[in-house]
């Protein structure tokens, strides 16, 4: 039988991609993109749209009847830096849209389930150079509690109802084609967009504060590989740390200045600062490497390298 996709927040940073990629690797029409509100020119063109409230059971159980889905990626949630304004909200989305998901695996509706965890289920309590897949983790933001919890879940119902649930703990995702949706690692995108307009950015981060990120492109590469792979491999049901590169502000505006030379990096630190001092430095993956086969592509110069190419060409084009 063939495969056929449900993407819940299709709309967002990572589900506009994700959809995207899945549609060169799959019949358009196997591939269901959902969300609370319209996406991207492109994304909207690209194939079949729903709208899904993800909070909402039966909204998710008509769309998934009605294309016959037999695999589902929830991509909605609420993201670190708006869950500190809104934690009921927060809590409340992050929770129960991972809850009805389950619950129609559970029932046998579907087969697999794909639910994003985060660097963010680590705390200040966590080793913060290469913190291991266990390890101590008591998470001190709204989000990370929203995940660590998700996390436990994820693992009760494969253990208890058989639910093959697959799940990564992404560090900070950066990407050009869709803008970031309010997590505290949004600082690494936003300074090629002002490096490009501006040529100078005020980060809300210090200078040495140093975290796990990765290039959107390896990002999709791990969720669709951890979804292809054999059921037997995935050998953790809570979520896989998933690692690619670590820098740090000053990092990333060394590399900016190769390319434009005349960048110039300040400083304006926020709340975000508290967020990241809490999460880790750099991630052993070591396990979904192992388990299967994960292996990222881009470091810190080919990101760079990439993102001023791309939104060049995309300001060219909109003729900012
Ligand atoms: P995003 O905020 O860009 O997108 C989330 C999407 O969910 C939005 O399009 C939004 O409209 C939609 N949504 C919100 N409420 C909804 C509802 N009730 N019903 C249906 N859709 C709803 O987030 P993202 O960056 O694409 O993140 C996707 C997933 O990956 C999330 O679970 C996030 O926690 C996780 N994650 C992201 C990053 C990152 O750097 N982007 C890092 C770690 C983990």
């Amino acid at each position: 039988m063939n495969k056929s996709i449900l993407i819940i927040g299709a709309c967002g940073q990572i589900g506009t991609e994700l959809t995207l990629k899945l549609r060169e690797l799959h019949p358009n029409e196997c591939i269901i993109a959902s969300d609370i509100r319209q996406g991207s020119k492109e994304l909207m063109k690209s194939g079949p749209f729903e709208v899904i409230n993800a909070l909402e059971y039966e909204s998710i159980l008509a769309v998934i009847n009605k294309h016959k889905i037999t695999d589902v990626y929830l991509m909605a949630a609420m993201l670190s830096a708006t869950a500190e304004k809104f934690p009921e909200k927060a809590w409340e989305l992050n929770m129960n849209s991972l809850f009805n998901v389950l619950n129609i695996a559970k029932e046998g509706i579907v087969k697999k389930v794909f639910w994003p965890s985060s660097m963010a289920v680590f705390g200040p309590s966590t080793p913060k150079e290469n913190t291991p897949q266990f390890t101590i983790m008591e998470p001190t933001t709204v989000y990370g509690i929203s995940k660590q919890t998700g996390e436990r879940w994820c693992e009760y119902y494969h253990k208890k109802y058989g639910v093959d649930v697959r799940s990564i703990r992404y560090p900070g995702v950066i990407s050009w084609k869709t803008k970031p949706g309010g997590g505290t690692t949004d600082y690494a995108i936003d300074i090629y967009h002002q490096a490009i307009l501006e040529e100078n950015y005020t980060s809300y981060l210090s200078s040495e504060t140093k975290l796990p990120m990765m290039y959107m492109d390896d990002a999709i590469k791990a969720t669709i590989q951890i979804m292809d792979a054999d059921e037997n491999s995935i050998k953790i049901r809570s979520s896989y740390n998933l690692a690619a590169v670590s820098f740090t502000p000053e990092d990333v505006a060394s590399a900016i200045k190769k390319v434009i030379p005349n960048f110039k990096l300040n400083y304006a630190i926020d709340f975000r600062q508290d967020i990241a001092d809490s999460w880790p430095d750099s991630i052993d993956d070591s396990e979904a490497q192992k388990d299967w086969g994960w292996k990222p592509s881009f470091n810190l110069k080919e990101i760079t390298l990439n993102m001023i190419q791309n939104l060049t060409e995309t300001y060219k084009n909109s003729n900012v």
